[in-house]
This record gives C-alpha cells, structure tokens and sequence, in this order.
C-alpha cells in the first residue's frame, strides 16, 4: 500500500503507511531537511501501518480466544458491536475501508469462543491474501493466541 495522507490534517497518515513511504513523504514536505531521512527507529515513535497492524492483530486474536466458550446474549452483542466500531475508528483509514466492507459481508460470530476465533481469522486471512502473505491455518488458532504450540516450543 503506497504512503497514504491524512486529509484531514493535511500531512502522511504514519498508521496507514509502511515507515520507508511515510519517511520518503514525511521528508518531500521538511523543505528544510530535503535530503535526511528519519533515522531512529529505536525510539518510542508513532505506530507504522504495519507495527499498529501487528499489534492490533495480537490483541484481537488473543481476545477472541479468551472470550466466553458460551457467552451470554448480552456478550455475544457487545462484542459484535465492539467490531462494528473497532472498525470505523481503525487508524489507519483504508485498511479500515476494506474491514468495514469485509465484515459487512461476513457479520461478527459472536456466539461462541471458537466460531468468533475462526470468523476472526478468516478475516485476517483475507487481509493476507491481499497482501501476497501466507494463508494462516485456522485450526491453529487458540495454539498461537492461547495454548502456546503442541511441541511445547512456547512453554
Ligand atoms: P500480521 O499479519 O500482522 O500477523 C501477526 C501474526 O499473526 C503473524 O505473525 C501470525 O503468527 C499470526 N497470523 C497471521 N495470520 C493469521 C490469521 N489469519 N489468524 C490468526 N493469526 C494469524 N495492511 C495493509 O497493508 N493493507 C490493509 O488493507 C490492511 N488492513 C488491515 C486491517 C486490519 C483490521 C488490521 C488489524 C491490519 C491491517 N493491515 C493492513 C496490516 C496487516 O494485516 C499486517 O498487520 C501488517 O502488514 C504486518 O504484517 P506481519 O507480517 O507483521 O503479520
């Protein structure tokens, strides 16, 4: 995804973009500082589109495999609705866009821990098609996000 503007404050969209494009933008517009490309990344900086990615990815999967085996009507509401507005508010706008259509066409299953992990992950495995990333196998799922790997690497 090429480096994307915020066009509300007129200035790269750092969450919507990978650090390199966001840097390559960030410098066209530092006419005082043309030829000098932010260098530390060491430092605790603004997200990336792919850090705040990553991230967002690990704490919704996570919570997917500790949400309720046999959750309450009220829960199984609440956590369709917390997608519907996790995915207006995603940062990073056209990865947002793209969410929002996805899950307009494959609705939150909220209904149990295993039917919400598996919806979840299918949904990241489009996002990963479209990103030319490897397809994750959904069986797997509570053993990355919960369990830890059955040949015990995790323990
Ligand atoms: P990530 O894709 O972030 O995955 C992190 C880890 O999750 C992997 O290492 C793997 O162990 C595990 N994993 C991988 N696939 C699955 C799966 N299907 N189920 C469970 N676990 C899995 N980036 C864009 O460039 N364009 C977009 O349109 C875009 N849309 C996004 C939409 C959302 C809702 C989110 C949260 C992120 C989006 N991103 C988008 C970011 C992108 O998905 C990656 O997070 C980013 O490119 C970093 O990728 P990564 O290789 O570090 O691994």
């Amino acid at each position: 995804m090429p480096a994307h503007r915020d066009e509300e404050e007129d200035k790269p969209c750092r969450a919507c973009s990978d650090f390199k494009s966001w840097a390559k933008l960030q410098n066209k517009s530092k006419v005082t500082t043309p030829n000098k490309l932010p260098s530390n990344q060491s430092k605790e900086c603004p997200l990336d589109k792919d850090e705040l990615g990553k991230s967002t990815w690990g704490f919704l999967h996570t919570m997917a495999s500790y949400y309720p085996e046999k959750p309450t009507k009220s829960q199984s509401e609440d956590m369709t609705k917390f997608f519907n507005i996790f995915a207006q508010f995603y940062p990073c706008e056209p990865c947002a866009l793209d969410f929002q259509d996805d899950i307009k066409k494959h609705p939150p299953k909220t209904k149990s821990r295993d039917e919400l992990a598996k919806w979840l992950c299918e949904r990241h495995n489009i996002v990963n098609v479209k990103l030319g990333k490897p397809v994750f196998d959904c069986s797997k799922v509570h053993e990355r996000w919960k369990d830890g790997w059955l040949d015990g690497s995790c323990d």
